[in-house]
């Protein structure tokens, strides 16, 4: 049976196949890590957001496993109702602690968290400013709150203060991601903030790819933005902490107003009370994670001076485990990805729309759970193909 509606969807399908924009997912077998089973190849994988190696890691295992015999699988109820485990709350003390913050939230998803945030906290009369090159997800959220949405350049502090000198809107909002996830460069946060008191806007720092690695893994907030009661920041905890979730960390008064008003935090079963047993997990072992971070470390170093040079492609400037080989054309990228994989090694081809055109790239993730060797082979191998 067929009708115009499925009729018109699968001419979009054809269409996007015919535009080679169509996307197929990969299937991974067994766990998460620096080598990896996917579809049905082994391979050294630059590509998870897993930059601490915890994915899989025994004593995550270990606390899976132990509070999965306690408390079982589902939550069975949302946060307000009887789904709030002690679990969830002891993560949100120990998390906000961390970071230096009053209180924290704990979201299943950061993009839910993105979502319950910027809904939340602005009026129909408000406004968000937010970089261009924010998150797919911090975008959904300042259109879906309802309040003018102003984009300014990358990181472009001169045009975002002209735009909040110029609104009269009653409620600012700046959005910025804090490790910006396609480039790997990290958000002004100091000059940010400055703008944020001077024009009186909340300034909410989205740290997806910094909270884990920077700053012995409290995150990418200077000592002046964690004290600032205007900043509320988001960690997401399915990269470096290997679990799931997002926390948000803010004054006490920020986190009443979500528990209140937030509807993706309200009508939502809250998460498996397990994984934030894991969580309490992942968060010791990023403050023990001074090892993984140095590998982490030099890691980046060996594979930026291993690039140099490289004439097919320039590494993006990134002190970050995101370390982005600009290639130009969608067709370079993709060709150079495909050569990678016959030699089993997966690195990803970011390709516009998803980054502007021309500056197609190779984005490569490293993570602790590499070796000195994995990257030395990533490095050979491109020199192999330049
Ligand atoms: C991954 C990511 C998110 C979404 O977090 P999830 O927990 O995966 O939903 C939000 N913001 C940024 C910058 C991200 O990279």
């Amino acid at each position: 049976m067929t009708f115009a509606a499925l009729t018109r969807l699968q001419q979009g399908l054809a269409a996007l196949k015919d535009d080679h924009l169509e996307r197929h997912r990969r299937i991974l077998d067994g766990a998460q890590g620096a080598h990896a089973t996917i579809d049905g190849q082994r391979v050294i994988s630059f590509c998870s957001n897993d930059y601490l190696g915890l994915a899989a890691d025994p004593a995550l295992r270990d606390a899976a496993h132990a509070a999965l015999d306690q408390c079982g699988v589902g939550a069975g109820a949302a946060h307000l109702i009887t789904g709030h485990h002690r679990f969830h709350d002891d993560f949100e003390a120990a998390f906000a602690r961390f970071v230096g913050k009053p209180a924290a939230l704990l979201f299943s998803s950061g993009y839910m968290a993105n979502l319950g945030v910027l809904t939340t906290l602005l009026a129909k009369k408000g406004e968000v400013f937010a970089d261009k090159l924010n998150h797919a997800s911090l975008v959904d959220a300042a259109q879906l709150s309802g309040a003018s949405f102003t984009r300014y350049r990358h990181n472009d502090l001169a045009q975002l203060e002209g735009q909040l000198a110029a609104s009269a809107a009653l409620g600012k909002l700046i959005a910025s991601d804090l490790v910006f996830s396609m480039d790997g460069d990290v958000a002004p946060v100091d000059a940010l903030l400055d703008l944020a008191e001077r024009y009186d806007a909340w300034l909410y720092l989205d740290d997806a790819h910094g909270f884990g690695v920077l700053n012995d893994g409290r995150g990418g907030l200077t000592e002046r933005a964690r004290a600032s009661d205007r900043v509320i920041y988001l960690a997401t905890l399915g990269k470096a902490a290997g679990v799931a979730g997002a926390a948000v960390a803010a004054h006490a008064s920020v986190i009443d107003w979500l528990i209140q008003k937030a509807r993706p935090y309200i009508y939502t079963t809250a998460s498996p009370p397990l994984l934030a047993a894991c969580l309490l997990e992942s968060l010791r072992q990023i403050e023990a994670g001074g090892t993984r971070r140095a590998q982490l470390q030099r890691l980046i170093v060996q594979l930026r001076a291993g690039l140099a040079g490289l004439k097919r492609g320039t590494l993006m400037a990134s002190d970050t485990p995101i370390q982005p080989l600009l290639i130009g054309a969608n067709a370079d990228a993709v060709a150079l990805s495909l050569a990678l994989l016959q030699r089993d090694l997966l690195v990803p081809a970011i390709r516009t729309p998803t980054v502007s055109a021309n500056t197609a790239r190779l984005r490569i993730t490293l993570s602790a759970a590499h070796s000195a060797d994995d990257v030395a082979q990533l490095i050979q191998a491109l020199h192999a193909l330049d």
